[in-house]
Formats: C-alpha cells, sequence, structure tokens
C-alpha cells in the first residue's frame, strides 16, 4: 500500500482523544480508514470492507518486507559487542557480584540489587541499532523515538549521526527529512501501526528493535479484538510504548493505576455518569469508546513496565467486577487475562523488594535508583522503597550527585529537585539498583561520585 508522501504522522492513540469522544464507533464503519494528518491536511486511504485486513496481518506483511530486519547484521557483529562492552561494562559492578554483592570502598559500603540494570530486550535493542549503523556505511539513519530511556545512549545515538524523528508535540511526528533509501530504527518499545504503514509506503530499510516482550503484549490485544473485547490496559496513554499497543487495538481503554481501574469496576458493575466518565478518560480510550457497551466484554494488558503487582490487583479487580456484573459462570465469556508482565521487569521490582525488606539489618541510609528519567520501569523502582519510608533517589546520571554534596532527583511525582545529600559523613551504607535501560557503567559513575564525596568531605571513616 502507497501513500502520497504525507510528513506528518498522528499518532493514532492520541489524535482518537477528545475531540473524537462523541463521535460514532468507528467500528460500524464499512470502510477502513488510515488517516494520515499533515499540518495542514488530511489523506485519508480507504479500502472496501470486504477487502479488510486486521492491523495484525498488516503488520506481519509489512514484516515480511525484505527491507524489514529484525535479526540484525552478523557482518559487523563482532565489532558492534566490542564497543558496546567498551561503553557500557563496569569493572566495578563486575566487583559487587562476584563478592555476594557488597562492597566497601573509602568508607562507602554498597549493596547491589540482585538484579538490576540492562535487560535482555534493550541490550538486543542497543546491539541491532548499533549493527544498523554499521551495515549500512554512507547511509542517512533516522530512529523514530529515543531507542530506549537512557541519555547515554541516545547520546552515542546522536554522535553516530542518528537522525531523531523530529516531535511536534500533540502525538505528531515530522518524518518529512526521511527519504528514499535512508534506513530507520524502531526502538525497544516499538513503533505505531500508523508508523509502520507510513514506513511501509517510503523505499526505506527498516530495523526493528521492538522488544519481544512488547510484541508479545500486541498480540494479546489482538487476541482481544479478534474475540470482541475491550483492552484495558495497565499503562500510562501517552508512554511511546502504549501509544504503540493502543494503534493495535479497536477498542481500549488505559488505566494507569489503580485508582482509575477501580473507577472503571465501578462503571461495569454499577453503570454511572458516562459523560463525566468520558471526560476524566477522554485521552485513554479509542475513538467512539462507550462505556456502556465497551465494558461488557474486557481483557487485561499492560505496559511492559509498569509495576507488576498493581498490574495483578488490577486483573483481579476487573474479574471481580464482571462476576459480580454477570455471575460467575457467565463471567467467562466476559472477561480474559493473559500474562504479559515482562519477567525482567518483574524480577528488577522483587529485587529491591529484598534489599528494602532488608533495609534494617543491612543499616541502609537510602537507596540510590539510577536510570533514566523519561523511564517508566526505573521510576516504578523509586516506588518501591519510598511506599516503604526508606530514603531513596531516582538519579538519570552520575553528576546529579554535586561536589558540593548535593543531589538532584526525580520525585515519584516527576518533580527534579536538588537538596542536601550525604546527612552522616562518617559512615555511609547505601543500597543501589538500575532500571532495565541503564548500563552498568552509569552505575559505577554514580558509586564513584559518592566515593570522591565521601573521600573530600568525610575522610575515610576510619
Ligand atoms: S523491560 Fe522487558 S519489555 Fe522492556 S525491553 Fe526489557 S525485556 Fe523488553
Amino acid at each position: 500500500m502507497k501513500f502520497s508522501a504525507p510528513s506528518v504522522l498522528a499518532v493514532a492513540a492520541l489524535s482518537s482523544s477528545s475531540s473524537h469522544a462523541f463521535a460514532p464507533s468507528h467500528r460500524s464503519s464499512s470502510t477502513k480508514s488510515i488517516i494520515l494528518m499533515s499540518s495542514t491536511e488530511a489523506v485519508t486511504t480507504e479500502e472496501p470492507s470486504s477487502k479488510k485486513t486486521t492491523k495484525k496481518e498488516k503488520r506481519l506483511q509489512y514484516m515480511k518486507s525484505p527491507s524489514f530486519y529484525r535479526q540484525g547484521f552478523k557482518d559487523v557483529r563482532p565489532s558492534v559487542e566490542k564497543s558496546m562492552e567498551a561503553q557500557f561494562k563496569s569493572p566495578l559492578v563486575d566487583e559487587l557480584k562476584s563478592s555476594n554483592f557488597v562492597i566497601e570502598k573509602e568508607g562507602v559500603t554498597v549493596h547491589l540489587a540482585k538484579d538490576f540494570g540492562f535487560c535482555w530486550g534493550v541490550e538486543r535493542s542497543i546491539a541491532l541499532a548499533y549493527e544498523a549503523v554499521e551495515h549500512f556505511p554512507g547511509k542517512t539513519v533516522h530512529i523514530t523515538n529515543e531507542l530506549i530511556h537512557n541519555p547515554e545512549v541516545n547520546d552515542r545515538l546522536h554522535e553516530m549521526n542518528v537522525q531523531f524523528i523530529e516531535k511536534l508535540g500533540e502525538g505528531k511526528k515530522n518524518f518529512d527529512k526521511v527519504g528514499e533509501g535512508d534506513v530507520v530504527i524502531l526502538p525497544a518499545f516499538g513503533a505505531s501501526f500508523e508508523e509502520m504503514s507510513l514506513l511501509n509506503s517510503k523505499n526505506v530499510d527498516v530495523v526493528d528493535t521492538t522488544c519481544p516482550w512488547v510484541s508479545k503484549v500486541w498480540n494479546t490485544v489482538d487476541n482481544h479484538q479478534r474475540k470482541g473485547l475491550t483492552s484495558v490496559i495497565h499503562g500510562k496513554y501517552g508512554h511511546e510504548e502504549t501509544v504503540a499497543t493502543t494503534s493495535f487495538c479497536e477498542d481500549y481503554i488505559c488505566v494507569k493505576d489503580m485508582k482509575e481501574a477501580e473507577m472503571v469496576a465501578d462503571y461495569i458493575v454499577n453503570g454511572g455518569d458516562k459523560e463525566a466518565f468520558l471526560k476524566y478518560f477522554e485521552k485513554a480510550v479509542s475513538k467512539g469508546f462507550d462505556p456502556d457497551t465497551k465494558l461488557q466484554k474486557v481483557g487485561l494488558a499492560n505496559q511492559t513496565t509498569m509495576y507488576k503487582k498493581e498490574t495483578r490487583a488490577i486483573g483481579q479487580l476487573m474479574q471481580k467486577a464482571i462476576i459480580k456484573k454477570f455471575g460467575p459462570v457467565k463471567a467467562q465469556e466476559h472477561y480474559y487475562e493473559f500474562d504479559t508482565i515482562c519477567d525482567a521487569t518483574q524480577e528488577r521490582q522483587d529485587a529491591i523488594h529484598e534489599l528494602v525488606e532488608k533495609s534494617d539489618e543491612l543499616g541502609l541510609d537510602f537507596i540510590l535508583v539510577v536510570g533514566g528519567w523519561d523511564s517508566s520501569n526505573t521510576a516504578h523502582l523509586l516506588e518501591i522503597p519510598q511506599k516503604a519510608g526508606i530514603r531513596s533517589f531516582h538519579i538519570n546520571k552520575a553528576d546529579c550527585i554535586g561536589a558540593d554534596n548535593t543531589i538532584t532527583h526525580r520525585t515519584i511525582k516527576g518533580e527534579i529537585v536538588t537538596e542536601k545529600f550525604l546527612e552522616n559523613m562518617d559512615k555511609v551504607v547505601l543500597g543501589v539498583t538500575s532500571g532495565a535501560s541503564t548500563p552498568d557503567k552509569a552505575v559505577q559513575d554514580s558509586l564513584s561520585q559518592i566515593f570522591l564525596l565521601k573521600a573530600a568531605h568525610g575522610g575515610k571513616g576510619e
């Protein structure tokens, strides 16, 4: 399918928000519409309903193209492996791992969480992106978004001259600069259906680094659509991964936390003020969403980086609401749940739980969480010690720790604040972990800052 060079793409999840909330359901339409918005006009491509193929079928068609790459490039693998090792590896973190996750240096005792840092999906994504740049020398390489939420990795891609597709706000992006013969990388959290369609229409090589766990969620929402279910997605509607996931849905509602899930569960059981409900969820629902009909049959999915205990609790809540509404026998026709919680997310959350539980025994002064400020999985790691009342900080890089004994960190409310850091210079005991998109080197650099700070302000504590 070819389009006539539209330059600006409106991401479906965001464009299907408030202004369309009361429009007739798009499923009742006899035509299939893919809408690509330019800043001045909308280009609509229509197919008769008899030829209508599902979004999943179309996605699979795009992926079968000879210019769509998902397996990387063996010719450049050895050199990419070397450069990744040089950029990300940390002798200090290796030392921590080999000494039962605890070391003492410069009067600072460090306890490392048992699971932390780069997950398989992120390492794979970086390797594929770096391989793409080396495999296509001389070609212009673009990326549709940050590869992962980590400043060092994205800086490295800038240094490699990878062009980041311009964001225009409200979910729109400018693909003008993508020319024939260019290479376009899709990031670890995937690209929306509309973006994949647009790229398929251009004569470009696409390197897909989407994590297979994210694709698993897409397959789950596809199952929902085939069964006529509305996908209840535990995720943030504006997060890139959820934007991509919702783009593969016909009917969905995103709930970011338990409070919003309770609102949905309550509507399932008791109904309510439809207008108020839609106003609250105006940016988080599919086009033409009618809660009176669309919440009769639901399936659960999630953004892979959400807090897994909350996803489980939301699943139980939905199940209970459906049983209350339809009775235990009929409930199975109205609710489906597939486990889409990523192992890596779960393991890192379990490991910081363990640190929190042993906090008194270990005598932790605080817990340091290292990872990009935009990284959802890192932000959720911070919530665990915060909820337990443990002093804890989320920093995105080592220079958040100042030589004047201050720390600049992101709170769970998303504010960036600076405050006095080490309170007792005689003895410092800390726990540390890092998000799934954080290289070990970032942990090493952050700990090195603390060692320097302690040495400069408090001697060696001996
Ligand atoms: S956290 Fe999970 S879903 Fe996200 S990139 Fe890593 S393995 Fe994939």
